[in-house]
């Protein structure tokens, strides 16, 4: 089995614009985080009806991946290639930034009017060096396509990137990458498979597990293992809702400044400078 390399408590909650209270629960100076950069997860919170959508106003992106998963709630978005999406429980969306995306991130507009119950997380693979200035792209995934495997133990998963026990996911990916939201029934012990050579990261939604017959993690926590070895058994101590990531590693250098990740400070500089000079695009007016 892999090893445990840590386990991280639950961070403090900030907010995200004036929609997206959320816990950094993963962040690119963790070892083994490779090759995400970040998991941000707001867990469940109730909005009040209101008339003017919450969210994040107009912003860039440039050299990596951003991965949202609504579990709850309705979002809408907007970007600079004339991508307009509207995505509600169990729906993805995964942007591939790449050369430049500009986006709004927003609550969707019957969402906003009714109010409800809001869960969502955005997950930040990072490109490597040869891939950070390709075309940006755009994959819509629907509840409905994404597989949901049944297993023995009780409990399921749902295959969103990647290849579960034989069932792919159905995110197209620029490097292996895999990503499974997995249910699990207490008292159910998993044997997640997971490739030999991919980092492996367990995040508890709710619930608490055992992992490798060692060390426990309860909700809100999240579990980094070694990229060596291969395995992650996952026991479930009461019912348990997990996110479970991985992927190959990308060792190259990690230049971050906000919403761009680059390898160099002379390409932050430079996505910087195309932003304000509207390379990355701008959003239609409304
Ligand atoms: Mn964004």
């Amino acid at each position: 089995m892999k090893r445990i390399l840590s386990v991280h408590r639950a961070p403090e909650k900030h907010w995200v614009g004036d929609g997206f209270p959320v816990r950094t629960v993963l962040h690119s100076k963790m070892d083994g985080a490779s090759p995400f950069l970040l998991l941000d997860y707001a867990e469940p919170i109730r909005f009040e009806p209101s008339d003017k959508p919450r969210g994040v106003e107009e912003h860039p992106h440039r050299g990596f991946e951003t991965v949202t998963i609504v579990f709850q709630g309705e979002l809408e978005h907007r970007d600079s290639a004339g991508n307009h999406g509207k995505i509600g429980p169990g729906d993805v969306q995964w942007m591939t930034a790449a050369s430049g995306v500009v986006h709004e991130e927003k609550h969707g507009t019957e969402f906003t009017r009714n109010g409800g119950t809001f869960e969502v997380a955005q997950l930040w693979v990072n490109l490597p060096a040869a891939h950070k200035i390709s075309p940006p792209a755009y994959q819509e995934l629907k509840n409905e396509n994404i597989p949901v495997v049944e297993m023995p133990g009780g409990g399921s998963a749902r295959v969103i990137a990647g290849d579960f026990n034989g069932t792919m996911g159905p995110a197209r990916t620029v490097i292996p990458v895999f990503l499974w939201d997995v249910s699990v029934r207490a008292g159910s012990r998993l044997d997640l498979p997971d490739p030999s050579g991919s980092s492996a990261i367990v995040f508890i939604r709710s619930g608490s597990v055992r992992l490798n017959d060692t060390e426990e993690a309860g909700a809100l926590e999240l579990a980094v293992f070694a990229v060596d070895g291969e395995g992650v058994a996952v026991e479930a101590l009461e019912d348990s809702k997990l996110l479970v990531l991985g992927g190959e590693p990308i060792d190259e250098p990690v230049v971050a400044h906000g919403p761009f990740v680059m390898n160099t400070f002379e390409e932050i500089r430079q996505a910087v400078a195309d932003y304000q000079n509207g390379v990355m695009g701008t959003l239609a007016a409304r």
